[in-house]
């Protein structure tokens, strides 16, 4: 007998390997065995104490109201219109800001508003693993389009032919998860303008979400652009558990561009409150929000994180890796030796140490390596990738 919906079913068939991932990678491993456990962006290290401390001051109640029921509130909004304005040099106002449970609440509050059953939204390949499950949750269609291979670059031939009459969303991530690239304000510039004229050409707006939860993870003093400068019909997703490290504290953001034309700007600022509502109350807990002031200006060590980039890239290039050197994010990108990336993440992990196979990114020549290990664990971990060295 079928219990489960065949929305529910078609949305769990997307996520299927990866949570055969999550749930057997380190199975018949002792912890005492592992000595470095790079697959995921999880902490390895205690919180920071600031941000602790900000969040344990928003918990004591300063009114009677403190702990009712809050949809977005009125401060972290205004906060985040003012830094995100002064990162993009946009007229952001607090109405175009929804609190959300991080970036991940933010996407499907997007996919929500702008997608109805049967439409397509593309998608990047590879690509965070979310994207393809979250829209069929909504009976959407995803459309997974490569980028530039060896470069991943956004490759806008490709993009403008995955486009049909169907299509209503294009997801752009940068910094992107797996690979670290950041994309360019020019190739951006050239996406914005292929999407404005395949727009007029089917007589409504194609859609940018901007996933951008790794914005303020940039190495070498790296220049970062928004979507949101170069095309109006842009919404912005943001997480704070990745630059303080701390994705089980569900806060982030959805932002609709400011330069959005109307009446889709007031149209979409007036939707969110009531789609978070019927989406279960998808709104972060209260104090979370009101800690927003404090956490805004806080962030992990980035000279500690770039200091890991360069040992982990410079240690596998030298022994015959081919690595993307990642300007952002807190991963590092390759190519698998044999370009087998699940039989190298079995041979590393005979050895005690775990990374992600291309295979949950639909790139089963690659594999990902998380830098959120401790700088010990990835000294620990480099004999185990010099023994299994391409020849
Ligand atoms: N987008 C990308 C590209 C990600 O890598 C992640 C998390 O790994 C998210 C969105 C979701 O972020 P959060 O869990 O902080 O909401």
């Amino acid at each position: 007998m079928q219990v489960l919906s065949a929305r529910a079913t078609s949305s769990a068939d997307a996520i299927r390997t990866v949570f055969d991932f999550f749930s057997k990678y380190r199975e018949g491993v002792d912890d005492k065995d592992v000595r470095a456990d790079l697959t995921f962006g999880n902490p390895h290290e205690m919180p920071l104490p600031d941000m602790v401390r900000a969040i344990k001051a928003r918990m004591d109640p300063q009114r009677p109201d403190w702990f009712a029921y809050k949809t977005s509130e009125e401060e972290p909004r205004e906060v985040i219109a003012k830094a995100l304005g002064q990162e993009t040099g946009l007229p952001f106002e607090s109405d175009d800001i929804a609190m959300t449970p991080g970036a991940f609440g933010a996407i499907a509050l997007a996919f929500s508003l702008l997608l109805d059953p049967g439409d397509e939204c593309i998608i990047p390949l590879p690509g965070w693993f979310c994207y393809a499950t979250t829209l069929r949750a909504r009976n959407a269609v995803p459309v997974q389009v490569p980028l530039a291979e060896d470069t991943f670059d956004l490759d806008i031939g490709p993009i403008e032919a995955a486009i049909s009459r169907r299509t209503r969303l294009v997801v752009v991530n940068t910094p992107h998860n797996p690979t670290g690239v950041i994309y360019s304000r020019e190739r951006l510039a050239e996406l914005a303008a292929m999407l404005s004229r395949k727009s007029a050409e089917l007589g409504r707006p194609i859609f940018i979400l901007s996933d951008e939860p790794y914005r303020r993870i940039r190495f070498d003093g790296a220049a970062f652009t928004s979507p949101a400068a170069v095309y109006p019909h842009t919404l912005i997703d943001y997480s704070y558990g990745k630059i303080l490290l701390s994705p089980g504290l569900r806060l982030g953001y959805l932002a609709i561009c400011p330069t959005m034309p109307e009446p889709d700007r007031t149209t979409l600022r007036e939707a969110c409150a009531t789609s978070q509502v019927a989406g279960g109350w998808c709104f972060p807990d209260a104090p979370l929000q009101y800690a927003v002031r404090d956490l805004e200006s806080m962030g992990i060590d980035m000279d500690e994180l770039q200091r890991k980039r360069d040992r982990m890239h410079g240690a596998l290039t030298q022994w015959g890796y081919q690595m993307t050197k990642p300007a952002g994010t807190f991963y590092l990108w390759g190519r698998a030796p044999k370009g087998d990336a699940a039989g190298f993440a079995r041979d590393l992990a005979g050895h005690g140490v775990f990374v992600m196979p291309g295979t949950l990114f639909d790139r089963p020549t690659d594999f990902r390596i998380s830098l959120t290990g401790t700088f010990e664990m990835i000294e620990a971990s480099l004999p185990a990738f010099q023994a299994a060295a391409p020849a």
